[in-house]
């Protein structure tokens, strides 16, 4: 296997400042591929230390990746530290030069002297290109290995590794397993739910060729399946039939696959079926609505959506009837149905959707708690709603978990292949 370590340098990651997301990024991306992470360090901006942590990389690993450092203030130490570690001298380049000056031209800024420092990389190196920022990537072939210094900023790294790193590393360094792998999506199942269903195909792991990862997120957990065999075949007769058996054991529970989200699927589903959305939201205050039009191209289906915060705006924007109110209360079925009825009416919409409940951490009502959620959905077939709880949750995650819940719902009754459980 080629064995790769990666270097994040930078005080605030060691401070919990700032999350290091760049090291998973890299580090699944490779292992994906079929590249051994044998190492994977942290370091604080501090020259001796980081060249230390280069040379001894050097002596495991075949590829060394470095990020972050490589701006031009004085707490930026990564261009030196490589040239050190790799004793060679830095080495002024025009033509790089040129690029960060077109770079702040283009942005209407004038061009900063520090940023000079950029254009140096050390003797024979490599500038990687950067799309989104000055600071080129620096590229080193040392004997039959290779360091590249990535800049910090994850979108900044994200591109270049992908646009140049991953091609560059293919080449030189191929692979020598083959990978397949495929996330599955489902909403509002649990973990322990999610292995239950999913029971049958748990033998065939053996987390060293055949694994499967669960993450959970906001509601919503991704479970991966990636298959390692020494070639293509080899891993496509294992990952098919496992795929496909996955596929069905989840069933109606699966929303999409992959880089699919909730609320795209949900789009797709509302642009096949021709139908057009309202949202009326209550305790989600428009998180719904924020989540259907994170979709690009959803003015398509999505007529608009009422925040229906307190009860006056119910009434009279939504013309849920004041009787209801009073008698149940706006955390209820009843008003729930009243809301999805009303966005219908009032947006000419083919769905409502809505969301009542209540987020805490005060309120609630002994038959209505913290945490409890109504969701109505009013179609051309009628009218239908789900209770939802969640005790003990934060005020944010229960919004979040409710306007999931909602779309999801949505998804569930306009596919057409609800299970029974999951009706209100
Ligand atoms: P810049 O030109 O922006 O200074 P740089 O290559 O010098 O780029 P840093 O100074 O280390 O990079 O970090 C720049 C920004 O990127 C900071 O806001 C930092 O918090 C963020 N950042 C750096 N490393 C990481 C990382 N590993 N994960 C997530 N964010 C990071
Ligand atoms: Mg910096």
């Amino acid at each position: 296997m080629i064995r790769v370590e990666i270097i994040a340098t930078g005080n605030e990651l060691l401070k919990g400042e700032t999350i290091n997301t760049t090291t998973p990024f890299m580090a699944g991306n490779l292992r994906d591929l079929g590249y051994e992470i044998t190492r994977t360090s942290t370091l604080r901006d501090q020259p001796d230390e980081i060249i230390g942590a280069i040379r001894e990389a050097l002596s495991r690993a075949d590829i060394v990746l470095l990020t972050g450092g490589l701006g031009p203030t004085p707490d930026d130490l990564t261009r030196d530290a490589l040239a050190e570690a790799v004793s060679q001298p830095l080495e002024f380049q025009p033509d790089i030069w040129a690029e960060i000056q077109s770079y702040f031209r283009k942005t209407g800024r004038s061009v900063p002297p520090a940023n000079m420092n950029q254009a140096y990389l050390p003797y024979h190196a490599q500038a990687v290109p950067n799309k989104h920022g000055t600071a080129p990537g620096i590229l080193v072939s040392y004997n039959s290995q290779t360091i590249v210094a990535l800049p910090g900023p994850p979108n900044e790294l994200q591109s270049m590794f992908n646009e140049s790193v991953l091609p560059y590393l293919s080449r030189n360094y191929p692979p020598q397993t083959f990978t397949m792998k495929r996330t599955f999506k489902v909403c509002g199942l649990g973990e322990s739910h999610l292995l239950e269903k999913i029971g049958e195909v748990l033998p065939l792991v053996d987390n060293d060729r055949v694994r499967l990862s669960y993450l959970p997120k906001g509601g919503e957990v991704h479970l991966t399946l990636q298959v390692e065999g020494d070639d293509q075949h080899q891993a496509k007769e294992i990952f098919t039939p496992m795929a496909e058996r996955i596929n069905a054991l989840l069933g109606a529970d699966l929303y999409g696959l992959n880089e699919e989200t909730l609320a795209g699927r949900v789009g797709s589903l509302l642009r096949q079926r021709g139908y057009s959305l309202a949202t009326a939201e209550s305790c989600t205050g428009g998180l719904a609505a924020h989540l259907v039009t994170e979709v690009p191209g959803s003015s398509d289906y999505f007529r608009g959506g009422v925040i229906a915060y307190s009860n006056e705006v119910k009434e009279k924007v939504l013309g849920v009837s004041p009787d209801t109110l009073a008698a149940v209360g706006a955390v209820s079925q009843a008003i729930a149905c009243e809301m999805a009825e009303g966005v219908r009416n009032l947006l000419a919409a083919d769905i409502g959707l809505s969301t009542t409940g209540f987020a805490g951490p005060e309120g609630g009502s002994p038959e209505n708690p913290v945490g409890t959620v109504y969701i109505g959905l009013a179609t051309p077939g009628g009218t239908s709603n789900r209770k939802l709880y969640w005790p003990g949750q934060s005020r944010y995650l229960i919004k979040l978990l409710a306007a999931k819940l909602a779309l999801d719902y949505l998804r569930r009754e306009i596919s057409g292949d609800q299970a029974d459980e999951d009706r209100g």
